[in-house]
């Protein structure tokens, strides 16, 4: 019978060990600075220093301990990392020098990469419509890129601010068409080959044995 594990960051309470991801925490510590994560105490000072863990669906020191844990789905799947404001008061205040905001940005990376990132709040579709702008024209268009916003999470919303639109464009304040750079499939090969090349070092990550510091 499969081994039934209880961590107070799991947020059931209750976790199935096949359901973990033993390699998890040594792919987020790969990252620079990363490795720090196994010096974590759990003091908390992170999560009161934090202006948004009140907003959290976990606080920054659950989600350290839940990467530690192995806890990849509920982390990826998490809003925590989307709300994140990159203020740095977590890391500055942490008694072991803990990077949180750059693991916070390492989380965020893997959850859009993974199709995990949640699909209709405004900060994280404003990074996967930005990242897929850059991605198929090497450019950010504003104006589409506001639209496009609008329109995959709150379409009344997008309705209501078209005569402004309408306005900023009449006065040449922004820009409706889709700007490209002229190689674009220059770009597109450099980019497969850095996804290649992430491909490579996550399956590598993943063969490192995990070490905990404490
Ligand atoms: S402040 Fe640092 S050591 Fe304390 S819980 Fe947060 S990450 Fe861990
Ligand atoms: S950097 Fe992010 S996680 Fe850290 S205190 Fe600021 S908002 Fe909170």
């Amino acid at each position: 019978m499969a081994k039934k594990y209880y961590f107070d960051c799991c947020p059931e309470g209750e976790q199935y060990e096949a359901e973990l991801d033993p390699g998890f925490a040594a792919e987020i510590a790969s990252i620079p600075g990363g490795e720090t994560l196994f010096n974590c105490i759990q003091c908390g000072t992170c999560s009161g220093m934090c202006p948004l863990s009140p907003e959290m669906d976990f606080t920054p020191r659950r989600i350290i301990a839940m990467i530690r844990g192995g806890f990849r789905s509920e982390v990826l799947n998490s809003y925590t990392s989307w709300l994140c404001a990159s203020c740095y008061s977590c890391a500055v205040e942490c008694p072991k020098k803990i990077k949180i905001t750059d693991i916070m940005y390492a989380t965020k990376r893997l959850a859009i990469r993974e199709g995990v990132a949640p699909k209709r709040f405004p900060v994280s579709v404003l990074a996967r419509e930005f990242f897929n702008s850059v991605e198929s024209k090497g450019r950010s268009s504003e104006g589409r890129l506001i639209m496009r916003l609008y329109l995959k999470t709150n379409p009344f919303s997008a309705l209501k601010l078209a005569g402004m639109g309408l306005r900023l464009w009449s006065q040449g304040r922004i820009g409706l068409g889709a700007e490209s750079i002229e190689k674009k499939s220059e770009l597109q090969t450099i980019l497969r080959t850095l996804d290649k090349v992430e491909d490579e070092e996550s399956k590598a990550r993943k063969r490192i044995p995990v070490k905990e510091g404490l």
